[in-house]
């Protein structure tokens, strides 16, 4: 009986390993390409942010049954009527606050923890807020189970920021607000970077980059983008 149980433990496990390296090896293969052909394509060039791409395994991050289309060049539901911006937006976003290892960044709109994670392979540490209380507990959960431990998640509104751990090295807005929230201005370092989708016409925005200098801010519109509204109650 032990033996006949062994056996089966023995050619169980010989036929699921490959099975499992096929897995993992599909998804790795998938994330190469989308790095190389929607990425790098398109002009996104900083190391740091394309490894990083490379890494994260974004079909965690997605609504369930969407695991096969993770990869490909568009937003995905992620459940609760929000969604994961394109691959190219999140690594263009991430190369425009030009991060560094010993960044500390500010992420509003935590979503599914896809972006945070990007951001975490690259920085020293990440502090990301979300309004939708389930969202912001399923991002944390996930992002334990990946071992990003850099990472903090908040439930609540990013409008006010995180005064706790301010001033940042640079802050990335991901959803559609109507104005660049003042408070998120004030934690930003002298030096440091936004990126924030600012409202364009009645359904998209332009990206908008904005430097914080001595004594006064500097900002462009980069291109135009549409993301979820950034929900706020005055
Ligand atoms: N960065 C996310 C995607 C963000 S979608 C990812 O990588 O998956 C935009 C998110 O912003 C949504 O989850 C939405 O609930 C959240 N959001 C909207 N208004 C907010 C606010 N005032 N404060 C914090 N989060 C907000």
């Amino acid at each position: 009986m032990v033996a006949v149980l062994n056996l089966m433990v023995f050619w169980g496990i010989f036929f699921l390993l490959p099975e499992l390296f096929v897995q993992g090896d599909q998804y790795e293969l998938k994330r190469k390409q989308m790095v190389k052909q929607q990425i790098e394509a398109r002009g996104v060039s900083d190391q740091l942010v394309l490894d990083a791409m490379r890494s994260v395994p974004r079909h965690l991050f997605v609504a369930a049954g969407y695991e096969d289309f993770a990869y490909l060049d568009r937003p995905l539901p992620i459940g609760y009527g929000q969604t994961i911006s394109q691959p190219y937006i999140v690594a263009y976003m991430t190369e425009l606050i030009r991060p560094e290892p010993s960044f500390k960044v500010l992420e509003i709109g935590t979503g599914s923890g896809y972006q945070a994670a990007v951001l975490a392979g690259i920085v020293d540490k990440v502090y990301t807020i979300e309004l939708v209380d389930a969202l912001a507990k399923q991002a944390t959960g996930l992002l334990e189970k990946l071992n990003y431990n850099n990472v903090q998640v908040k439930s609540g509104d990013g409008y006010v920021g995180w005064i706790e751990h301010a001033p940042y090295d640079a802050i990335i807005v991901t959803a559609a607000a109507d104005s660049v929230p003042p408070p998120l201005l004030e934690q930003l370092k002298i030096g440091g970077r936004m990126v924030i989708p600012v409202k364009g016409g009645h359904d998209y925005q332009y990206l908008q980059l904005l430097e914080k200098k001595e004594n006064r801010v500097v900002s462009r519109n980069v291109i135009p983008v549409r993301f979820v509204p950034f929900i706020h109650k005055d």
